[in-house]
């Protein structure tokens, strides 16, 4: 397997999903398949997905340069955010709560991921399951989809923004990502450098009003990169395939910053796994 990200401590514990690895991708009708299992992880990244993969590809010179198809490493790198019943999940860590020092302390990272994640994760299962009780209700009841939707936004939300979180991380990441990878050209391309990049991730990041994000995404229609305030979590913006986010909410970083929030949005810069995040773009753009 070619591209996977790549982790010093082993992969997370396999799952289902994993058993589609093996599948080669010359097949269109297992591509399809395969596009389809990492849709279902993925999240809200389904459609443009498969809008992009049934496309003729393009010839434009601006287009990126991605050279290989990668639904495959989206499935891999969502390991564990859905059960083989379908049910959500809680993603094992792929590193220990200690390989983020000093830019993020264990305690954090254990009450972060133990804690607050399985909340999302056993908040959208049961969103779920009362939206399935409401449509078979009927009647009157159906009046109550409001609040389930409102909660099954928010948990979903929740529980795939933290599975990326955590696998857009890695001990000894940072810096500029590999000049050759598609994330590298793409991040050159669309901001002109990986500073000028940094600068704003992080101003964004420093800014969100209150509880959110700051996602590095990648927007399918003119196929660029974009940078995305995502205020609480639900509010996402379903038109980009999330590349790259930073936890702003409080509990992602008071233990050690208190109110220091740029310090923190600073030191993740340090974490971040390049691997990871390019093999999430080649998944959003394959075969170009
Ligand atoms: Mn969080």
């Amino acid at each position: 397997m070619p591209n996977m990200p790549i982790d010093p401590n082993g992969p997370p514990a396999h799952t289902a999903a994993d058993a589609t690895l093996h599948i080669t991708t010359e097949d269109p009708l297992t591509r399809r398949a395969l596009l389809a299992g990492a849709a279902v992880v993925g999240g809200w990244i389904a459609i443009p997905t498969l809008a992009a993969a049934q496309e003729t590809p393009a010839t434009s010179p601006a287009s990126p340069t991605v050279t290989q198809a990668a639904p495959a490493a989206v499935v891999a790198v969502n390991a564990g955010a859905v059960s083989p019943d379908g049910m959500y999940a809680l993603p094992p860590l792929p590193y220990d709560y200690a390989d983020l020092e000093p830019y993020l302390d264990a305690q954090t990272v254990k009450l972060h991921h133990d804690v607050h994640h399985l909340g999302y994760v056993n908040g959208a299962n049961a969103a779920l399951a009362e939206l399935a009780r409401i449509r078979e209700a009927g009647g009157d009841t159906i009046r109550q989809v409001r609040a389930a939707t409102d909660a099954l936004q928010f948990n979903l939300s929740g529980h795939l923004l933290h599975t990326m979180y955590w696998s857009n991380m890695r001990r000894n990441g940072g810096g500029p990502p590999d000049a050759n990878t598609a994330i590298g050209r793409l991040v050159q391309r669309d901001f002109g450098s990986y500073e000028a990049f940094a600068g704003q991730f992080q101003a964004a990041a420093a800014q969100v009003q209150g509880s959110g994000w700051a996602i590095l995404g990648y927007e399918t229609v003119a196929r660029r990169l974009v940078v995305l305030q995502v205020e609480k979590q639900q509010n996402s913006s379903v038109w980009v395939v999330p590349l790259l986010g930073c936890d702003v909410w409080e509990h992602a970083y008071y233990l050690k910053y208190q109110n220091r929030r740029s310090d923190y949005v600073r030191a993740f810069m340090n974490v971040v796994n390049w691997d990871d995040v390019d093999a999430r773009l080649r998944a959003a753009e394959p075969q170009r």
